[in-house]
């Protein structure tokens, strides 16, 4: 299991080693007003009304869930994201850099949104120039996989991984196990 943390000060940022993190974005250091569960509970009722034609259950749960997937993204399209945790990400960051390390954001959003996404990190308080960024949708792959192919691990003494999602940081964990992960929840 990876350590679950609620704020960035929880990651452990040794002070005698150059450390990269490799940091999510989305409900990692960006999330919305609504999460995507809250949503779906707002938006249950009239999808089941839309729906209503069809007489297969299974066939009725796809169709639903596609909908309302497609109004959470319209939904974010139009939202203002908001920083999870604008005080601990910043202190990580200090620590990071002060000691030599750097962090690199990893996200599998796909390349297009990248104007998109530099304007959200500005939005949310992070100036965007200061660091690299991974965009792995088009890659096809999981981060762990996209980890071996595009990440110089010599290159640091201490790498750690960070993301909200479980089946990311598992699979991180296992072919990585030299990085350390930290699962973020808010
Ligand atoms: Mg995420």
């Amino acid at each position: 299991m990876s350590k679950i943390i609620t704020t960035f000060d929880q990651v452990d940022i040794p002070e005698d080693k150059t450390t990269l993190v490799l940091c999510d974005i989305d409900d990692t250091i960006l999330r919305y007003p609504l999460s995507f569960k809250d949503f779906y509970k707002n938006e249950i009722t009239s999808a089941k009304f839309m729906f209503m034609w069809t007489t297969s259950k299974a066939e009725k749960k796809i169709y639903m869930e596609e909908y309302i997937y497609d109004r959470y993204i319209s939904y974010k399209a139009k939202t203002e994201p908001l920083h999870t945790d604008i005080d601990g990400f910043n202190n990580m960051i200090q620590k990071i850099y002060s000691r030599g390390g750097e962090l690199k954001f990893l996200t599998s959003r796909s390349i297009g949104y990248k104007n998109f996404t530099r304007k959200q990190l500005e939005k949310i308080g992070i100036n965007p120039d200061l660091y690299a960024f991974h965009y792995t949708y088009e890659s096809g792959v999981k981060k762990s996989r996209y980890i071996w192919e595009n990440i110089d691990k010599e290159k640091y003494q201490n790498i750690i991984f960070i993301d909200d999602r479980e089946d990311e940081l598992e699979l991180v964990r296992q072919d990585h196990p030299e990085i350390s992960t930290y699962r973020f929840t808010y």
